[in-house]
């Protein structure tokens, strides 16, 4: 077991939710600190306050992994006398990191959206709003049989061959290499001056184009020869749209009243708001963490019975009406989802790390349901 430090965990969260998938503009990424130590315990929150700081130190954690970005707009001042100051100055002073995955978790597989489309018990879910599209390529790799296994591992370790919903593909064929070693090589099989033949496989994959060197990085340092021969192809194909919100279905429809209920009982508030008639029959259900006010057109043409989404405003209530969307408003904080589900992710993918994921109990929701 081996303490990792601040930027091996980053590295690991941004395989699953990269800065390029967050909308233009979002300030994410580290808000405070360093991740130049290690660390053992990371606290996992919807959003940063005091209180969370004061359980972050409490729980002895070195960073905090925020949904919501601590700092937002451009701070003028750091004054300890006032609330921001205070908590900027007890975050540094306890030496605790803070890190921001705002806009790319929500459009990020299996994040906010995901999970409250899971939560939901939606099926067959597809985007609701497409803000990203991956550019592809194929990379090719000659490797000897023996390494075949080795190298597609890595391969797939470092994010390769995912294709929509499947992972870890790859084609391989079988064929012969040669090659001659200089005088100057050091090679793995062979010897200098003398024609070599071997039996290699030819393993390819497709990889998103953002990702393409940290995949050809561990292709190589999973490689047995010296010099690696391995081809990068440019293809047209673009991968399956992923972006923000989720539609699906319902395995049962029901009415919007007890819709409303479900939706209560399954993301855990004690009310909520509700725009259209209670009797209407539910079946296709949108739905979109956090502020979804601007996406009520879509979530319209989605086909949807209901859009589910917070901080709706009067007016755009109002608008909703006119077109004949329902909408099922359970507020922001439902997005508490993802502390859960970036422990769950986080925990499980370096077994051999010692570092605890903690899921923040302290409660954000400056709301109270009276
Ligand atoms: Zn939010």
């Amino acid at each position: 077991m081996k303490i990792p430090n601040g930027h091996q965990i980053i590295e690991e969260f941004e395989k699953w939710s990269p800065k390029y998938l967050a909308m233009e503009g979002d300030p994410i990424g580290l808000h405070v600190g360093t991740l130049n130590k290690k660390i053992d315990r990371v606290l996992v929150t919807l959003d940063v306050n005091e209180e969370v700081v004061d359980e972050a130190i409490a729980k002895g954690a070195g960073l905090i992994i925020a949904h919501h970005p601590p700092i937002f707009r451009p701070l003028k001042n750091l004054q300890t006398d006032f609330p921001q100051g205070r908590l900027m100055g007890k975050l540094i002073k306890s030496d605790i990191a803070v890190y921001a995955a705002h806009t790319n978790l929500d459009v990020a597989a299996g994040g906010v959206n995901d999970l409250l489309a899971t939560a939901l018990g939606l099926q067959n879910t597809k985007v609701l709003v497409p803000t990203y599209e991956a550019e592809l390529v194929k990379i090719a790799v000659f490797v000897p049989e023996t390494h075949e296994e080795t190298v597609r591992e890595a391969l797939a370790k470092a994010g390769a061959g995912a294709i929509g919903d499947y992972e870890s593909c790859s084609y391989t064929l079988s064929g012969t290499g040669r090659f001659r070693p200089t005088n100057d090589a050091d090679p793995y099989i062979g010897e200098a001056g003398k024609m070599e033949v071997t039996a290699e496989s030819k393993v390819e994959v497709v990889v998103r184009k953002n990702e393409k060197d940290r995949v050809i990085k561990a292709m190589i340092s999973a490689h047995p020869y010296e010099e690696v021969a391995y081809d990068v192809f440019t293809l047209e194909n673009k991968e399956i749209a992923m972006g923000l919100g989720r539609v699906g279905t319902l395995e049962t429809p029901m009415t919007l009243a007890e819709f409303a209920e479900w939706t209560k009982q399954q993301l855990g508030v004690p009310a909520l708001r509700v725009v259209g008639a209670p009797d209407t029959v539910i079946k296709k259900v949108a739905v979109l963490g956090g502020d979804g006010n601007k996406y009520i057109q879509q979530a319209k043409r989605s086909g949807a019975d209901v859009y589910v989404t917070g901080d709706l405003y009067f007016h755009v209530a109002q608008d909703a009406q006119d077109i004949g969307l329902n909408v099922v408003d359970p507020g922001h904080h439902v997005e508490k989802v993802i502390i859960q589900g970036v422990v769950d992710h986080m925990s499980k993918q370096q077994p051999t790390w010692q570092c605890e994921f903690l899921p923040s109990e302290t409660d954000t929701e400056p709301f109270r349901f009276m």
